[in-house]
């Protein structure tokens, strides 16, 4: 189970306190004593919200790390997390978080709690022709899920292809965009906003390279990448020298890239080298290189991890009739699936 999943189900990764905890965000923790104080109605004071999660070796709130009776309970009885205690079903002690919250303990019985409500209705048959590869709407919808972007910020989309993505972020989470892509032409895509009911305001198509990109520096209040850092972004030195730069400080970067459940370079299962050659492969890797690669930089990490959506987007892209989705349908078909995820990296400048 990820490590970022507490004892009792909740979602570490999207906790308030974990979050002023990496990013040393006072505000956020004075902001979350607040509503806690009230919540539980016992005083609660900002230098208390220090948690990096409780399955973490990380620093974790007093009450987290010597009174929470469920930690306590699940520590005497050697279990991980209370998912594995044949307990679990009947226990008041972690029925009184899962009372209230359903997701966590699907959590712990390892099913999946994503709801794709954004993107299902981007779902149609003219759109899904637009992409080029697993359902970018479902995968950018997860990675901004709980996402620290206000509504009016000025976010890039780094890589956006023909711009769907770019429509998806402008419409759904009232940014305003630059769909910035090296490879698609900005007139069809400035053409396809304009369909879509987007105007110059809202929307702005951009030629870009990704190691050279063509902004200001400190342009954007935030940056979002679906499925394409992994072809610029596996140089340690990428994000200081060309994307950091054109981040205004506090801005948040939320990328998404296909991934390896455990990096298998060295002896590659044949499934994968149904549709792909090695060379080819050599873009897709595990969430411990990712981690190593964006810790690199001056960017604090808020967060590296393995996403629920894997299944679901690769079927939305299979069901593509062009050439590539058919030649990724003989390594799906042949079961190639059970190496591969997405992995959901968050960073933020300081
Ligand atoms: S263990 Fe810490 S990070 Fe996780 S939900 Fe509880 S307070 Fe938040
Ligand atoms: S008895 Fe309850 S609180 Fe203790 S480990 Fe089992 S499910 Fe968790």
């Amino acid at each position: 189970m990820k490590e970022l999943i507490a004892i009792y189900g909740l979602d570490c990764e999207a906790c308030d306190a974990r979050i002023a905890t990496v990013t040393n965000d006072n505000a956020l923790r004075e902001k979350t004593a607040e509503l806690w104080s009230e919540l539980n109605g016992v005083p609660i004071t900002a230098e208390m919200i220090n948690c990096e999660g409780c399955r973490t070796n990380g620093v974790q709130t007093p009450f987290c790390n010597n009174l929470c009776p469920i930690r306590q309970c699940a520590l005497k009885k050697s279990c991980d997390t209370c998912g594995d205690c044949p307990d679990m079903e009947h226990c008041e002690t972690v029925g009184s978080v899962h009372g209230s919250n359903a997701e966590a303990k699907m959590r712990l019985k390892g099913e999946k709690t994503m709801k794709y409500t954004k993107s299902e209705p981007y779902c149609t048959s003219a759109l899904m022709e637009k992409i080029m590869g697993p359902n970018p709407l479902k995968l950018e919808e997860e990675l901004l899920l709980n996402h620290r972007i206000p509504k009016g910020a000025v976010v890039m989309d780094l890589g956006s292809g023909q711009g769907l993505t770019s429509v998806f972020l402008a419409k759904e989470y009232g940014f305003k965009v630059y769909a910035a892509d090296l490879w698609s032409d900005p007139d069809e895509n400035k053409k396809f906003f304009a369909e879509m009911g987007l105007d110059e305001t809202q929307i702005v198509p951009v030629k870009a390279d990704a190691l050279q990109l063509p902004f200001e520096k400190e342009f954007f209040d935030a940056v979002v990448s679906t499925d394409s850092y992994n072809y610029y972004g596996r140089d340690k030195e990428y994000l200081d020298k060309c994307l950091l730069p054109f981040v205004k400080k506090g801005g948040y970067i939320y990328i998404t890239v296909p991934g390896m459940k455990k990096d298998l370079h060295n002896n590659l299962p044949q499934e994968l080298l149904l549709s792909w050659t090695a060379e080819q492969l050599d873009y897709i890797h595990d969430a411990e290189y990712w981690a190593d690669i964006v810790s690199a930089s001056t960017a604090q990490v808020v967060s590296v991890s393995e996403m629920e959506s894997n299944e679901e987007v690769w079927a939305d892209w299979l069901k593509q009739e062009n050439e590539y989705a058919l030649s990724d349908r003989k390594t799906m078909e042949a079961g190639g699936g059970k190496y591969l995820n997405f992995i959901k990296i968050v960073l933020r400048k300081i």
